[in-house]
């Protein structure tokens, strides 16, 4: 079936009290509103690429976030002109620093980069013998302390400057594992909850001990004020993801903190070479996407969003709620991906599927749509991915398939 038919027979879906025939056009729904130039060449056509709507979140397997106007046009912009990468980030970074009320700020090849090069800089200083040197740590400090609920995959970032990491439960602990060998005291803002000590106290605790703190926000806007909150609050590092949230490039993030700290981490990195950064490079296509994404972000109306996808939701959930045996729910998390997640969930001795083959089967539809996998029979999906209208066909999709599977 053509693309088109496809879509004129989702407006007719039988969508019970949902007006969504007719009220939007649907060749902008499938031509998303955040392309840029009008396509001279269709490369997901051409190389047989399966695009979706994405209704599961900012996952780096499904390429993160869509980058909006203002970013593809800063990039473009980037790519007319030769210019040095320093002075690139030299006048980028102090306006990141100025948005977030950090010292000093770099663009990173996404939050992973920022940790290794943050990390790097307090390791070398800007000891040039140092760097080289990176990562055999001989005669340098070779630990990193975190809690042991915050000791998740990300870590192995810290690891690739050579540094061992030692994961403790409470102040005490933390107080007995600093020695002379300590580097940094790294938290993971998402797992805050699930620790026993808090940013304040690990804040405090590192400066006592003049040991640098960083903390990882990757996927931690909204709310927005938490590109300054931990700046404010004394952490000497921040890194946080690009394409996230934010829909920067994907391929980008920001390390801002202290500004020595943010000169050394930069001495690790492109454009100097013989370091352990050399391969995280970001050109100033990146560090334009980033600093436009950001100023984008920033002066967003949150509250505005807020509403949107919860009416986005809204509309989802008083689909699906039509067939017997769906029971939904809204829930928010606290940190991390911090947006309205809808989990739909169903009887299934009245609606024989599991959530896998209800997956596979929006999947292969046309649009194709992702959601994620819920707990026992349920699927979870989140709308701040989605582009204008998409939500009308996520809402009709996930209607016929389980209404399908509940009809036989
Ligand atoms: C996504 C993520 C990272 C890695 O970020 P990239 O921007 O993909 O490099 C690091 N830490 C946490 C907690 C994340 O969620």
């Amino acid at each position: 079936m053509k693309r088109r038919e496809v879509i004129k027979n989702i407006s007719v879906l039988p969508v019970a009290g949902l007006a969504i025939t007719g009220s939007y056009n649907l060749e902008s729904v499938i031509a998303s509103p955040s392309a840029f130039l009008p396509a001279r060449r269709n490369l997901f056509k051409e190389l047989g690429l399966r695009t979706f709507i994405n209704a599961a979140g900012t996952y780096t397997f499904m390429t993160g976030s869509l980058m909006p106007a203002e970013v593809i046009e800063a990039m473009v912009a980037a790519s007319k002109e030769f210019v040095l990468l320093d002075d690139v980030q030299d006048k980028v970074g102090e306006k990141i620093a100025s948005m977030c009320h950090a010292e000093a700020a770099t663009v990173t090849a996404g939050c992973w980069s920022a940790m290794v090069l943050g990390l790097a800089g307090i390791l070398t200083g800007r000891d040039l013998k140092k760097i080289a040197q990176l990562p055999d740590l001989d005669e340098l400090k070779s630990e990193v302390i975190t809690q042991k609920s915050h000791n998740t995959g990300y870590v192995h970032a810290l690891k690739n400057t050579g540094v061992k990491i030692v994961a403790i439960d409470t102040i005490q602990d933390l107080e007995n594992a600093i020695n002379e060998k300590t580097a940094m005291m790294w938290f993971l803002n998402y797992a805050a909850p699930d620790g026993q000590i808090q940013h304040e106290d690990w804040v405090a605790i590192g400066k006592k001990h003049n040991i640098p703190t960083m903390n990882d926000i990757a996927a931690d806007v909204p709310p927005v004020e938490n590109l300054w909150k931990y700046n404010d609050m004394g952490f000497d590092l921040v890194c946080i993801s690009g394409g996230k949230a934010l829909r920067g490039p994907q391929s980008a993030g920001i390390l801002m903190g202290r500004k020595d700290l943010i000169e050394a981490a930069r001495l690790n990195a492109p454009p100097r070479g013989g370091n352990i950064g050399r391969g995280m490079k970001v050109n100033k296509e990146e560090v334009f996407g980033m600093f436009a994404a950001l100023e984008r972000y920033i002066s967003l109306d949150h509250r505005k969003e807020w509403k949107i996808w919860e009416d986005r939701i809204a509309l989802i959930e008083a689909a699906v709620k039509k067939i017997k045996g769906i029971t939904t729910s809204v829930t928010v998390p606290p940190v991390a991906n911090h947006t309205p997640t809808l989990n739909i969930a169903w009887d299934t001795s009245t609606i024989p599927v599991t959530r896998e083959e209800l997956q596979d089967r929006l999947r292969r539809g046309n649009p194709s749509i992702e959601v994620v996998a819920g707990k026992e029979n349920s699927i979870n999906l989140t709308v701040f991915m989605l582009e204008p209208n998409q939500e009308k066909i996520v809402a009709s999709r996930i209607y016929e398939e389980l209404n399908k599977a509940s009809a036989k």
